[in-house]
C-alpha cells in the first residue's frame, strides 16, 4: 500500500520511471560518482532508457566526470530541462545551478526541497532507470528520497581500506533504517595491475568489501581495479567516451551492472 501510494505521488509529480537505483558510499572520494555514472552508462548500453541524478549536493562531481556544463532551461510548463549527455541521457545536478567554486550551505528543509524538485519538477521523460548519486555521510537525503519515491535498491561503493569499509557499514545500516533495499556492495580501487610488469599491487588492500558484505548479509557485486584511464577520463570530463572505447575499463562495470 505504501509503495502504491508513493508511486501515485511520484506519478503526480511527473516522474515516470520503472526503477530507481541509488548509489551511496558513506565516505567521500571512494569513486561513488564514477560508479554511479558508469552504471547509468552501462544500463543505457544494454538498451534501457536511463536518467542520472546527482544528489551529492555538497560536492556534485557528475558534471565534471561527464564534461557537462550549462544551465538547465525552464520549459514553458515551468519544468526543469535536464542537461543531456551521450545517447541523450538526461542528467541533473546541483553543479548546473551553482558556480563551481561556490560553497552551498544547506539547511535541512532546503535540501529536502531541492531533492524533491530534482525528482518531480525535472523533465526526465519516460525512464526505465533513474540512477541517483547520493551524497556521502548523513542520512538526510536518503530519508527524503525514501519518503518521496519507491526505490528499487541501493548500491554501496567502498574501497578496501578500513576507513572506507567502516563508513560503508554505516551506509548499510542507514539504508536499512530508511528501508531502502540493498542490492549489493562494490569494491572500487581494488588492486592495481602494473602495465610494466604485469604484477598486481594491492595499494589500498583487497577483499575487505567482500568479507564485510558477507558479514552483513549483503550481496557482493564485484571489484573495479585502480585504473589510470578512468582517473584521466574523470579529470578530463571524458568518462562516457572512455568507457565506450575502453573494453578493459568497461568490463568490470558491465559485470556489476549485470549483477544488479
Ligand atoms: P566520490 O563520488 O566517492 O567522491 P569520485 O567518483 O568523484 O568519488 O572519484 C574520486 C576520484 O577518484 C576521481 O578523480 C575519479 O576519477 C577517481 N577514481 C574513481 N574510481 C577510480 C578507479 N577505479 N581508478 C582510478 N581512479 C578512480
Amino acid at each position: 500500500v505504501e509503495f502504491r501510494r508513493m508511486a501515485a505521488r511520484m506519478g503526480q509529480a511527473g516522474l515516470k520511471v520503472k526503477s530507481v537505483i541509488v548509489v551511496g558510499s558513506g565516505k567521500g572520494g571512494v569513486g561513488k560518482s564514477t560508479v554511479a555514472a558508469s552504471i547509468a552508462l552501462s544500463l543505457q548500453k544494454f538498451g534501457s532508457k536511463v536518467g542520472l541524478m546527482d544528489a551529492d549536493v555538497y560536492g556534485p562531481s557528475i558534471p565534471q566526470l561527464l564534461g557537462l556544463d550549462g544551465r538547465p532551461a525552464i520549459t514553458e510548463s515551468k519544468r526543469i530541462e535536464p542537461i543531456k549527455t551521450v545517447g541523450g541521457m538526461p542528467v541533473m545536478s546541483m553543479g548546473f545551478l551553482v558556480e563551481p567554486d561556490q560553497a552551498v550551505i544547506w539547511r535541512g528543509p532546503m535540501l529536502h526541497g531541492s531533492i524533491n524538485q530534482f525528482l518531480g519538477e525535472t523533465d526526465w521523460g519516460e525512464l526505465d532507470y533513474l540512477v541517483i548519486d547520493m551524497p556521502p555521510g548523513t542520512g538526510d537525503v536518503a530519508l527524503t528520497l525514501s519518503q518521496a519515491i519507491p526505490i528499487a535498491g541501493s548500491v554501496i561503493v567502498c574501497t578496501p581500506q578500513e576507513v572506507a569499509l567502516l563508513d560503508a557499514i554505516k551506509a548499510i545500516s542507514m539504508f536499512r533504517k530508511v528501508k531502502i533495499p540493498i542490492l549489493g556492495m562494490v569494491e572500487n580501487m581494488s588492486g592495481f595491475l602494473c602495465p610494466d610488469n604485469g604484477k598486481t599491487y594491492d595499494i589500498f588492500g583487497r577483499g575487505g568489501a567482500r568479507e564485510r558484505a558477507e558479514e552483513k548479509d549483503v550481496a557482493f557485486l564485484g571489484t573495479l581495479p585502480i585504473d589510470i584511464t578512468l582517473r584521466i577520463a574523470g579529470d578530463e570530463g571524458r568518462l562516457a567516451e572512455v568507457l565506450a572505447e575502453n573494453d578493459q575499463s568497461r568490463a568490470p562495470v558491465d559485470a556489476i551492472t549485470k549483477a544488479l
